[in-house]
Protein backbone atom coordinates (compact mmCIF):
# COMPACT_ATOMS: atom_id res chain seq x y z
CA UNK A 1 0.00 0.00 0.00
CA UNK A 2 1.58 3.19 -1.18
CA UNK A 3 1.56 6.15 1.29
CA UNK A 4 -0.68 8.60 0.10
CA UNK A 5 1.07 12.15 -0.38
CA UNK A 6 -0.52 15.72 1.33
CA UNK A 7 -0.31 18.79 -0.60
CA UNK A 8 1.58 20.24 2.10
CA UNK A 9 4.42 17.68 1.91
CA UNK A 10 4.71 18.18 -1.50
CA UNK A 11 5.01 21.76 -0.92
CA UNK A 12 7.69 21.12 1.57
CA UNK A 13 9.33 19.55 -0.62
CA UNK A 14 9.61 21.79 -3.83
CA UNK A 15 9.18 25.02 -2.33
CA UNK A 16 12.37 26.10 -2.53
CA UNK A 17 13.58 25.51 -6.01
CA UNK A 18 14.90 28.87 -7.33
CA UNK A 19 15.70 28.06 -10.98
CA UNK A 20 14.16 27.06 -13.21
CA UNK A 21 11.56 29.94 -14.05
CA UNK A 22 7.66 29.67 -13.78
CA UNK A 23 7.45 26.04 -14.80
CA UNK A 24 9.32 25.20 -11.65
CA UNK A 25 7.77 27.34 -9.22
CA UNK A 26 5.84 25.54 -6.38
CA UNK A 27 3.17 27.80 -4.65
CA UNK A 28 0.68 26.27 -1.84
CA UNK A 29 -2.21 26.42 -4.89
CA UNK A 30 0.44 24.42 -7.28
CA UNK A 31 0.71 21.81 -4.91
CA UNK A 32 -3.08 21.71 -3.58
CA UNK A 33 -3.74 20.60 -7.43
CA UNK A 34 -0.68 18.23 -8.29
CA UNK A 35 -0.95 16.54 -5.07
CA UNK A 36 -4.49 14.40 -5.79
CA UNK A 37 -2.76 13.69 -9.51
CA UNK A 38 0.38 12.07 -8.12
CA UNK A 39 -1.71 9.66 -5.58
CA UNK A 40 -3.79 8.77 -8.42
CA UNK A 41 -0.79 7.74 -10.28
CA UNK A 42 0.68 5.84 -7.57
CA UNK A 43 -2.47 3.65 -7.40
CA UNK A 44 -2.63 3.03 -11.01
CA UNK A 45 1.44 2.17 -11.18
CA UNK A 46 0.38 -0.49 -8.45
CA UNK A 47 -2.73 -1.77 -10.06
CA UNK A 48 -0.55 -2.25 -13.44
CA UNK A 49 2.52 -3.16 -12.86
CA UNK A 50 3.84 0.00 -14.27
CA UNK A 51 6.86 1.51 -13.78
CA UNK A 52 7.80 5.37 -14.72
CA UNK A 53 11.03 6.04 -15.07
CA UNK A 54 11.89 9.60 -15.75
CA UNK A 55 14.83 12.08 -17.23
CA UNK A 56 16.88 14.45 -14.82
CA UNK A 57 15.75 17.05 -17.43
CA UNK A 58 11.40 16.77 -16.98
CA UNK A 59 9.51 18.58 -14.55
CA UNK A 60 10.34 18.34 -10.61
CA UNK A 61 6.64 17.37 -9.41
CA UNK A 62 7.62 14.29 -12.12
CA UNK A 63 10.68 13.35 -10.63
CA UNK A 64 9.48 13.51 -7.03
CA UNK A 65 6.24 12.81 -7.23
CA UNK A 66 5.82 9.49 -9.36
CA UNK A 67 8.68 8.79 -10.93
CA UNK A 68 10.71 4.76 -10.00
CA UNK A 69 14.05 5.98 -11.78
CA UNK A 70 15.55 9.26 -12.78
CA UNK A 71 18.22 9.59 -14.52
CA UNK A 72 20.09 10.16 -17.92
CA UNK A 73 19.95 8.33 -20.81
CA UNK A 74 22.04 5.79 -20.04
CA UNK A 75 21.31 5.49 -16.33
CA UNK A 76 17.32 4.65 -18.07
CA UNK A 77 18.81 2.76 -20.63
CA UNK A 78 20.12 0.09 -17.95
CA UNK A 79 16.92 0.64 -16.19
CA UNK A 80 14.22 -0.21 -18.69
CA UNK A 81 16.67 -3.54 -19.35
CA UNK A 82 16.34 -4.65 -15.65
CA UNK A 83 12.83 -4.35 -14.79
CA UNK A 84 10.11 -6.84 -14.10
CA UNK A 85 7.72 -3.98 -14.75
CA UNK A 86 4.59 -4.96 -17.44
CA UNK A 87 4.25 -1.40 -18.53
CA UNK A 88 7.06 1.45 -18.66
CA UNK A 89 5.85 4.84 -18.92
CA UNK A 90 8.83 6.94 -20.23
CA UNK A 91 8.60 10.22 -19.28
CA UNK A 92 11.22 11.88 -21.34
CA UNK A 93 11.20 12.05 -25.03
CA UNK A 94 10.32 9.81 -27.81
CA UNK A 95 13.62 8.37 -29.10
CA UNK A 96 14.36 7.58 -25.36
CA UNK A 97 10.86 5.11 -25.02
CA UNK A 98 12.08 3.69 -28.29
CA UNK A 99 15.65 2.62 -26.70
CA UNK A 100 13.38 0.89 -24.14
CA UNK A 101 10.62 -0.83 -26.49
CA UNK A 102 13.79 -2.18 -28.26
CA UNK A 103 15.23 -3.63 -25.02
CA UNK A 104 11.78 -4.88 -23.62
CA UNK A 105 10.38 -6.19 -26.77
CA UNK A 106 7.31 -7.36 -25.00
CA UNK A 107 6.56 -5.22 -22.52
CA UNK A 108 4.13 -1.82 -23.27
CA UNK A 109 6.15 1.38 -23.19
CA UNK A 110 4.00 4.19 -22.99
CA UNK A 111 5.32 7.74 -24.25
CA UNK A 112 2.95 10.58 -22.41
CA UNK A 113 5.08 13.75 -23.59
CA UNK A 114 2.52 15.49 -26.44
CA UNK A 115 6.02 17.73 -27.99
CA UNK A 116 8.52 14.55 -27.66
CA UNK A 117 11.13 15.38 -30.45
CA UNK A 118 14.36 16.33 -29.88
CA UNK A 119 16.62 18.57 -32.24
CA UNK A 120 19.30 16.13 -32.45
CA UNK A 121 17.53 12.89 -32.86
CA UNK A 122 15.12 14.69 -35.09
CA UNK A 123 17.99 15.99 -37.48
CA UNK A 124 18.85 12.55 -39.16
CA UNK A 125 16.54 9.39 -40.25
CA UNK A 126 17.95 5.80 -41.30
CA UNK A 127 17.93 6.62 -45.35
CA UNK A 128 20.68 9.40 -44.51
CA UNK A 129 22.67 6.97 -42.52
CA UNK A 130 22.16 4.34 -45.51
CA UNK A 131 23.62 6.89 -48.24
CA UNK A 132 26.16 7.61 -46.13
CA UNK A 133 27.77 3.69 -45.63
CA UNK A 134 27.51 3.95 -49.27
CA UNK A 135 29.72 6.76 -49.17
CA UNK A 136 31.83 5.90 -46.54
CA UNK A 137 32.26 2.06 -46.81
CA UNK A 138 35.28 1.90 -44.50
CA UNK A 139 33.92 3.74 -41.79
CA UNK A 140 32.76 2.86 -38.54
CA UNK A 141 29.20 4.45 -37.33
CA UNK A 142 28.44 5.31 -34.35
CA UNK A 143 25.43 7.06 -33.60
CA UNK A 144 24.81 9.03 -30.05
CA UNK A 145 21.72 7.66 -28.11
CA UNK A 146 19.69 10.67 -28.80
CA UNK A 147 18.70 8.78 -32.09
CA UNK A 148 15.44 7.37 -33.38
CA UNK A 149 15.42 3.42 -33.34
CA UNK A 150 15.51 4.09 -37.60
CA UNK A 151 18.88 5.25 -37.15
CA UNK A 152 20.22 2.84 -34.44
CA UNK A 153 19.23 -0.20 -36.81
CA UNK A 154 21.90 1.15 -39.20
CA UNK A 155 24.82 2.44 -36.79
CA UNK A 156 27.43 -0.33 -35.63
CA UNK A 157 27.24 1.20 -31.90
CA UNK A 158 25.57 3.72 -30.31
CA UNK A 159 27.35 5.76 -27.42
CA UNK A 160 26.01 8.12 -24.77
CA UNK A 161 27.35 11.30 -23.04
CA UNK A 162 28.92 9.42 -19.88
CA UNK A 163 30.98 6.67 -21.98
CA UNK A 164 31.33 8.07 -25.73
CA UNK A 165 35.24 9.10 -25.35
CA UNK A 166 35.71 5.71 -23.83
CA UNK A 167 33.89 3.69 -26.37
CA UNK A 168 35.34 5.66 -29.28
CA UNK A 169 38.28 5.04 -27.81
CA UNK A 170 38.18 1.35 -28.26
CA UNK A 171 36.59 1.19 -31.93
CA UNK A 172 39.53 -0.86 -33.23
CA UNK A 173 38.21 1.14 -36.82
CA UNK A 174 40.42 4.07 -37.67
CA UNK A 175 37.95 5.74 -39.49
CA UNK A 176 34.53 6.74 -37.58
CA UNK A 177 31.24 8.70 -38.47
CA UNK A 178 29.91 10.09 -35.45
CA UNK A 179 26.58 11.46 -35.70
CA UNK A 180 24.33 13.24 -35.27
CA UNK A 181 25.74 15.77 -32.77
CA UNK A 182 28.19 18.00 -34.43
CA UNK A 183 29.31 19.77 -30.95
CA UNK A 184 30.13 16.28 -29.34
CA UNK A 185 31.92 15.26 -32.15
CA UNK A 186 34.33 18.51 -32.31
CA UNK A 187 34.59 17.32 -28.38
CA UNK A 188 35.32 13.54 -29.26
CA UNK A 189 38.23 15.24 -31.45
CA UNK A 190 39.88 17.25 -28.81
CA UNK A 191 39.48 14.43 -26.62
CA UNK A 192 41.14 12.13 -28.65
CA UNK A 193 44.11 14.15 -29.59
CA UNK A 194 44.15 14.75 -25.77
CA UNK A 195 44.73 11.03 -25.23
CA UNK A 196 46.83 10.27 -27.93
CA UNK A 197 44.53 8.56 -30.37
CA UNK A 198 44.20 8.68 -33.75
CA UNK A 199 41.02 8.66 -35.28
CA UNK A 200 40.03 10.29 -38.46
CA UNK A 201 36.18 11.75 -37.65
CA UNK A 202 33.56 12.55 -39.77
CA UNK A 203 30.61 14.93 -38.46
CA UNK A 204 26.76 14.98 -38.79
CA UNK A 205 25.31 18.46 -38.67
CA UNK A 206 22.86 18.27 -35.91
CA UNK A 207 23.35 19.96 -32.70
CA UNK A 208 20.80 20.26 -29.30
CA UNK A 209 19.20 23.55 -29.24
CA UNK A 210 19.81 23.64 -25.34
CA UNK A 211 23.10 23.40 -25.06
CA UNK A 212 24.71 25.25 -28.39
CA UNK A 213 23.09 28.38 -27.08
CA UNK A 214 25.90 28.89 -24.41
CA UNK A 215 28.16 31.47 -25.38
CA UNK A 216 31.53 31.59 -23.45
CA UNK A 217 31.43 35.07 -22.53
CA UNK A 218 28.94 33.96 -20.14
CA UNK A 219 31.33 32.02 -18.56
CA UNK A 220 33.93 34.81 -18.24
CA UNK A 221 31.29 37.22 -16.29
CA UNK A 222 30.15 34.44 -14.01
CA UNK A 223 33.82 34.15 -12.94
CA UNK A 224 34.33 37.88 -12.46
CA UNK A 225 31.18 38.01 -10.30
CA UNK A 226 32.06 35.09 -8.10
CA UNK A 227 35.89 33.84 -8.78
CA UNK A 228 35.38 30.75 -6.58
CA UNK A 229 32.62 29.28 -9.23
CA UNK A 230 33.09 25.82 -10.32
CA UNK A 231 31.34 25.25 -13.82
CA UNK A 232 30.06 22.54 -15.02
CA UNK A 233 29.17 21.75 -18.57
CA UNK A 234 27.53 18.54 -20.80
CA UNK A 235 29.19 17.19 -23.99
CA UNK A 236 26.80 18.68 -26.27
CA UNK A 237 28.12 22.41 -25.34
CA UNK A 238 30.49 23.54 -27.80
CA UNK A 239 34.42 22.85 -27.40
CA UNK A 240 34.78 26.54 -26.20
CA UNK A 241 32.42 26.29 -23.93
CA UNK A 242 34.12 22.74 -22.32
CA UNK A 243 37.62 24.27 -22.48
CA UNK A 244 36.85 26.77 -20.14
CA UNK A 245 34.56 24.36 -17.84
CA UNK A 246 36.19 23.20 -14.20
CA UNK A 247 34.09 19.38 -15.07
CA UNK A 248 32.68 18.04 -17.79
CA UNK A 249 30.32 15.20 -17.84
CA UNK A 250 26.67 13.44 -18.64
CA UNK A 251 23.75 14.80 -16.22
CA UNK A 252 24.82 11.61 -13.73
CA UNK A 253 28.78 12.55 -13.77
CA UNK A 254 27.85 16.09 -12.94
CA UNK A 255 25.58 15.07 -9.66
CA UNK A 256 28.53 12.40 -8.47
CA UNK A 257 30.71 15.93 -9.21
CA UNK A 258 28.75 18.33 -7.83
CA UNK A 259 27.99 15.40 -4.75
CA UNK A 260 31.99 14.89 -4.05
CA UNK A 261 33.99 18.07 -4.35
CA UNK A 262 34.47 20.18 -1.17
CA UNK A 263 33.62 23.09 -3.78
CA UNK A 264 30.44 25.02 -2.81
CA UNK A 265 29.56 27.49 -5.75
CA UNK A 266 28.18 26.04 -8.93
CA UNK A 267 26.89 27.10 -12.56
CA UNK A 268 25.59 24.72 -14.58
CA UNK A 269 25.85 24.23 -17.73
CA UNK A 270 22.81 22.18 -18.95
CA UNK A 271 18.88 21.62 -18.92
CA UNK A 272 17.25 23.34 -15.85
CA UNK A 273 15.79 20.06 -14.67
CA UNK A 274 19.72 19.11 -13.21
CA UNK A 275 19.85 22.26 -11.43
CA UNK A 276 16.79 22.20 -10.05
CA UNK A 277 17.46 18.44 -8.75
CA UNK A 278 20.74 19.57 -7.68
CA UNK A 279 19.16 22.79 -5.68
CA UNK A 280 16.74 19.65 -3.77
CA UNK A 281 19.17 17.13 -3.41
CA UNK A 282 21.77 19.30 -1.99
CA UNK A 283 20.82 22.50 -0.22
CA UNK A 284 24.36 23.37 1.25
CA UNK A 285 25.48 23.85 -2.07
CA UNK A 286 25.04 27.34 -4.16
CA UNK A 287 24.19 27.11 -8.02
CA UNK A 288 24.47 30.44 -9.99
CA UNK A 289 23.74 32.12 -12.86
CA UNK A 290 20.37 30.85 -14.93
CA UNK A 291 19.89 27.46 -17.12
CA UNK A 292 17.98 26.36 -20.12
CA UNK A 293 14.94 24.38 -20.45
CA UNK A 294 14.28 22.00 -23.28
CA UNK A 295 10.57 22.47 -24.70
CA UNK A 296 10.31 18.82 -25.60
CA UNK A 297 11.47 17.63 -21.83
CA UNK A 298 8.93 20.32 -20.23
CA UNK A 299 5.96 19.04 -22.38
CA UNK A 300 5.60 16.00 -20.08
CA UNK A 301 3.38 16.85 -17.69
CA UNK A 302 1.88 14.47 -14.93
CA UNK A 303 -1.85 14.81 -16.45
CA UNK A 304 -0.72 13.23 -19.33
CA UNK A 305 0.69 10.61 -17.34
CA UNK A 306 -2.25 10.15 -15.78
CA UNK A 307 -3.83 9.85 -19.22
CA UNK A 308 -1.25 7.75 -21.12
CA UNK A 309 -1.99 5.08 -17.79
CA UNK A 310 -5.68 5.49 -17.69
CA UNK A 311 -6.53 5.65 -21.42
CA UNK A 312 -3.96 5.85 -23.38
CA UNK A 313 -4.33 6.55 -27.48
CA UNK A 314 -3.27 4.35 -29.83
CA UNK A 315 -0.12 6.58 -30.53
CA UNK A 316 1.01 6.61 -27.01
CA UNK A 317 2.52 3.49 -27.30
CA UNK A 318 5.90 2.50 -28.99
CA UNK A 319 5.14 0.22 -31.83
CA UNK A 320 8.66 -1.30 -33.49
CA UNK A 321 9.14 -2.63 -36.86
CA UNK A 322 10.25 -6.56 -35.93
CA UNK A 323 13.73 -6.37 -37.92
CA UNK A 324 14.53 -2.95 -37.24
CA UNK A 325 14.04 -4.00 -33.93
CA UNK A 326 16.68 -6.82 -34.01
CA UNK A 327 19.10 -4.19 -35.95
CA UNK A 328 18.57 -1.65 -33.45
CA UNK A 329 19.12 -3.74 -30.40
CA UNK A 330 22.43 -5.02 -31.75
CA UNK A 331 23.65 -1.14 -31.92
CA UNK A 332 22.54 -0.77 -28.32
CA UNK A 333 23.97 -4.23 -27.01
CA UNK A 334 27.23 -3.58 -28.64
CA UNK A 335 27.44 -0.12 -26.24
CA UNK A 336 26.77 -2.33 -23.05
CA UNK A 337 29.32 -5.27 -24.47
CA UNK A 338 31.89 -2.33 -24.77
CA UNK A 339 30.92 -0.82 -21.49
CA UNK A 340 31.30 -4.67 -19.42
CA UNK A 341 34.48 -5.00 -21.04
CA UNK A 342 36.18 -2.26 -19.93
CA UNK A 343 34.95 -3.07 -15.62
S1 LIG B 1 17.90 18.78 -24.17
FE1 LIG B 1 18.61 18.77 -26.32
S2 LIG B 1 19.26 16.66 -26.67
FE2 LIG B 1 17.96 16.64 -24.82
S3 LIG B 1 15.89 16.22 -25.59
FE3 LIG B 1 16.12 18.45 -25.50
S4 LIG B 1 16.76 19.01 -27.56
FE4 LIG B 1 17.13 16.82 -27.38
Amino acid sequence: MITPITAQLLFDKLKDIKIGGQICLFTEEKCCELAPVINEINALKAEKNAVILAHTYVSPEIIFGVADFVGDSYALSVDAKNTSADVIVFSAVKFMAETAKILNPDKDVLVPSTLNGCSLADSITGEHVRKLRTQYPDFAFVCYINTTADVKAECDVCVTSSNVYDIVERIPNQNIYFLPDKLMGQNIIVEMKRRGVQKNILLWDGTCYVHEEYDPELIHYMRLEHPDVKVVSHPECSPAILKQSDYVGSTSQMIDYVKNTSANQFFILTECGLTTRLQLEFPEKKLVGSCTMCKYMKSNTLYDILRVLKSPNPEDHIVLNPDLQTKARHCIEQMFAYTAAKK
